[in-house]
């Protein structure tokens, strides 16, 4: 992050570096995923201090979740998604994904009834975190949304791998994403619209209460997942899974939660 500008979008970040780097410093991967929660910060003497990502052990609002057992239900707080183009945008290989984040000028956000939830930054894993019953896809997208009081909603989006030509937005991220992980590219010159990555069908809806897929895996996150996938091409699946493959956490418990359908 170069530029040093307060409003709500860098709040947000701040945030989220807070509770994902500093506090939380016990490198992990996906490969150890199911220690996750027996991870130890060795600058920490006391509990739970010692153990940072305890949450993804002992949390039982976890992400993701099998989604196929949803009911209809009509939106209480109906979803509005208002991505724009970004005319500066991050590409960031974080060390665990293909990540782009938002510049701090960009308006694009996600209203949930009448509250703003400004889009922070998106991610790529392969194959899907959430799953359809026995269904997974080759890659799920995940945009990040964060207020400045710490509330997050995350929309995921499943990707397959049907189509015949390549989708140009999409490529843009596979082509300017740096190879070296922890590696920023802030000066690509190329613009983005996170608009053109979603699928054209967006009249149904997914949602229920969880948490980040990954350490510290902290719940209260608001998620949202559209069952129509995005199509992207065999090839472009390869270019994503030669950055990272396999970087999704399996579907943990419902623990009792419900997963509602929504029309709208
Ligand atoms: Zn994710």
């Amino acid at each position: 992050m170069k530029k040093i500008n307060m409003n709500h979008r860098v709040l947000g970040l701040a945030a989220l570096f807070f509770s994902t780097t500093l506090l939380a410093s016990p490198e992990w991967n996906h490969h150890g995923q199911a220690t996750w929660g027996a991870l130890d910060d060795s600058s920490q003497t006391t509990v739970p201090l010692m153990y940072p990502y305890a949450e993804c052990s002992i949390g039982s609002h976890q992400s993701p979740v099998d989604l196929s057992t949803a009911q209809r239900e009509s939106l209480a707080n109906p979803l509005k998604i208002e991505y724009r183009h970004d005319t500066t945008p991050d590409f960031f290989n974080s060390g665990h994904a293909a990540q782009v984040n938002l510049s701090s000028e960009n308006l694009s956000r996600l209203m949930i009834g009448n509250e703003a939830y400004p889009l922070i930054q998106f991610h790529f894993h392969t194959p899907s975190e959430h799953v359809l019953g026995s269904k997974t896809f080759p890659a799920e997208l995940h945009f990040v949304h964060i207020r400045a009081d710490g509330k997050i909603a995350v929309l995921g989006i499943f990707l397959d791998d049907h189509a015949d030509i390549a989708n140009p937005e999409f490529q843009k991220v596979l082509d300017n994403m740096p190879t070296t992980p922890a590696t920023h590219d802030q000066n690509s010159g190329i613009q983005l619209n996170p608009s053109l990555l979603l699928p054209a069908h967006k009249r149904h809806l997914l949602s229920y209460a969880g948490s980040l897929t990954t350490p510290p895996c902290s719940e209260g996150v608001n998620w949202y997942v559209l069952p129509e996938p995005v199509s992207v091409t065999k090839s472009q699946i390869s270019q994503l899974q030669s950055i990272y493959y396999e970087n999704h956490r399996l579907p943990q418990a419902l623990n009792g939660r419900s997963v509602m359908i929504h029309s709208h």
